[in-house]
């Protein structure tokens, strides 16, 4: 990891600073945007599927969440659905992940709350979402961009360390990094923020980076690349095309509901 951590991004002659750090951001972001034209591992179905679906996927792999969710949701394809199931009913769907008791008394606690409070929808508000029972700010951070086009960025722990080694926030928390990227990044910006980063951060900005096989290599100021090409490098690209693949096509098992 750099030690230095500042704000890096250089300054072109004659043009404001501030306005020359959004120059490049938004061309990353274009940048990433083209190698990693997928949505998001759960950005899926409607905002009720969206939101099960982030509410199950904490410190589980998203391809885990997106196998059970068919079954899930054909069995419980609404808020009113989860209200009216006892946990033991749900507990068989998802017993298949991490946390699986204590996510399904949060999805009886969900449906309850939706059906109560705000009329069976979800509601489009980071204000409202973040009462429901098992959301925090990076959840509400998924949904709003994707189910309601609304600016917003889930920092998860890849565009955490992503941003940092980029030097676009000095950091030592997702909540910090969240703050700082929502006052770097334009609205019309922010919602593929989590949607390229995720991908890039498992793939190719891993822990030990692939800055080798980097798309924007020449935009970063890390100063501990990786720029020399492994010998099994072609093995390894082949390998991640294979779960993109993967990823895609459970994106697809999970038919969006009305
Ligand atoms: S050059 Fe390396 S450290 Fe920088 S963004 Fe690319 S993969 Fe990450």
């Amino acid at each position: 990891m750099a030690q230095h951590q500042k704000f890096v991004i250089p300054a072109k002659a004659g043009i404001n600073r501030s306005e020359n750090q959004q120059e490049i951001v938004i061309d990353v972001l274009n940048r990433l945007k083209k190698a990693f034209p997928e949505q998001g591992g759960l950005a899926i179905g409607n905002s009720y599927q969206c939101l099960v679906a982030v509410l199950l996927s904490a410190r589980t792999r998203d391809e885990q969440v997106l196998k059970l969710l068919p079954a899930l949701f054909d069995r419980f394809p609404d808020a009113h659905a989860l209200a009216g199931a006892s946990k033991e009913e749900i507990l068989p769907y998802i017993s298949s992940i991490g946390m699986f008791r204590q996510k399904a008394t949060h999805l009886v606690a969900l449906g309850i709350m939706l059906c109560d409070t705000f009329g069976g929808e979800v509601p489009k508000t980071m204000e409202e979402l973040i009462q429901l029972p098992g959301v925090g700010r990076k959840t509400a951070s998924v949904l709003l961009p994707y189910a309601f086009n609304k600016p917003a960025i889930a920092v998860d722990t890849h565009v955490h360390r992503v941003t940092k080694r980029l030097g676009w926030v000095k950091s030592h928390t997702p909540a910090s990094t969240e703050t700082q990227l929502l006052e770097l990044i334009p609205d019309e910006n922010k919602r593929i923020v989590n949607q390229v980063f995720v991908p890039f951060g498992r793939y190719i900005c891993i822990k030990n980076p692939r800055c080798w096989a980097c798309p924007i290599a020449d935009a970063c100021p890390y100063t501990q690349k990786n720029l020399e090409r492994p010998k099994h490098a072609d093995k390894i690209m082949a390998g991640i095309e294979e779960k993109r693949a993967e990823m895609k096509r459970l994106q697809k098992s999970v038919k969006k509901l009305p």
